[in-house]
């Protein structure tokens, strides 16, 4: 058994919240209205003002809570009758009939396992399970060289087809288990962002477990301030503060949904290539993009990807990323170079 492991387990995450602080969000001079409450295994805010305050909080509650409803009815692994669990069910190779919003996200998976050359990849759930850090808990051990190995097995990003006519999801193998814990979460940011655009809301930042989207201005009249933290095992602290303007951030890390084994730690991102939890220096990836789904599903695969090759990738495709890594001295910054005029510290 894991000598310490994070407690909270329910819906797309653990322990979701490797937060980046919300250092706006903190501020005691904030008035504008807000609404709270908790999903995917973790809490979700939103916050706007100026000429839309008149907007009922109660509608907004009503209309997010029904809408992370629907995502969660599709896309989690923590709902029995969910489509994805649906999905992952099917006993049997062949197509699944789906909705197009699930088929949107597969194939926004799809495009980043591409690109990531497999560092990202949604069939890792097996794994994600074979580690205890999936839906599946019960009798968590630490697994065998031969357990791994056997969990690789069904592993196959590529092979998850999607079509439009019919709206289906082809499943490869009837042990291929999808898991879109990597990339949901962005994915319902972004859907909550579109409510409050919707109602011509100009000014609002909205988080779901530390994946962020901010548009316009904070209250203060400057921009959103948006904290990252160090990423430390124990106590929290500001390593980075970045200014978000019409923008997604997405954090991911490993020092907040771990377990400890014979000395060592084994984090909730997973090697597909190896089977195994990563295990570099490289200890938090934030990424930046307009799609907070997208900047979401980079995280994870930049932090497989490990910090040279991260940087590397971040620095040939344009992206905006903040990698920090472990090192002797101390935890270490370094910017791509999209990212550093966001850097307000
Ligand atoms: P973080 O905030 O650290 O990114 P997330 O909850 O967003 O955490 O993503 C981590 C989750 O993604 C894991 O718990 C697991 O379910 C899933 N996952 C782990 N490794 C991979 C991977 N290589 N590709 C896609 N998803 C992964
Ligand atoms: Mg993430």
């Amino acid at each position: 058994m894991p000598s310490s492991k994070s407690s909270s387990r329910s819906h797309f995450t653990l322990i979701a919240a490797l937060c980046l602080l919300l250092l706006s969000a903190c501020s005691k001079e904030q008035h504008g209205p807000q609404v709270s409450g908790e999903t995917m295994g973790t809490s979700y805010s939103m916050q706007w003002h100026g000429q839309a305050e008149t907007l009922k909080i109660k509608t907004v509650r009503l209309l997010a809570e029904k809408r992370l409803a629907e995502i969660n009815q599709l896309m989690s692994t923590y709902i029995p009758d969910s489509q994805l669990s649906l999905y992952n069910a099917q006993d049997h190779s062949g197509w699944f009939a789906a909705d197009a919003e699930l088929i949107s996200v597969l194939d926004d998976a799809y495009a980043i396992s591409q690109a990531s050359e497999g560092a990202f990849d949604i069939t890792v759930g097996p794994l994600v399970n074979l580690w205890g850090f999936g839906a599946k808990l019960e009798g968590f051990a630490f697994p065998s060289e031969a357990e791994v190995r056997i969990a690789r097995l069904t592993l196959g990003w590529d092979h998850i087809q999607t079509r439009q006519q019919p709206l289906s999801i082809f499943k490869p193998a009837e042990n291929v288990y999808v898991d879109l814990s990597a990339i949901a979460k962005g994915y319902a940011v972004d859907q909550l962002a579109q409510l409050l655009d919707d109602f011509n809301i100009e000014n609002y930042m909205v988080e779901i477990g530390g994946e962020i989207k901010a548009k316009g201005i904070a209250e203060h009249g400057a921009v959103w301030r948006i904290g990252i933290e160090t990423p430390m095992h124990e106590g929290r602290s500001v390593e980075a503060v970045i200014g978000l303007n019409n923008l997604g951030v997405a954090t991911s890390g490993d020092y907040r949904n771990y377990f400890e084994h014979e000395g060592q730690s084994y984090s909730h991102t997973i090697d597909p290539r190896t089977g195994y939890p990563v295990q570099h220096n490289l200890a938090s990836v934030t990424v930046l993009h307009e799609s907070t789904t997208v900047a979401d599903a980079w995280a994870t695969a930049l932090l497989v990807l490990g910090p040279q090759k991260a940087y590397t990738y971040a620095e040939e495709n344009d992206l905006a990323v903040l990698l920090i890594t472990r090192e002797d001295k101390g935890y270490v910054k370094t910017f791509s170079s999209r990212m550093r005029p966001f850097i307000l510290n």
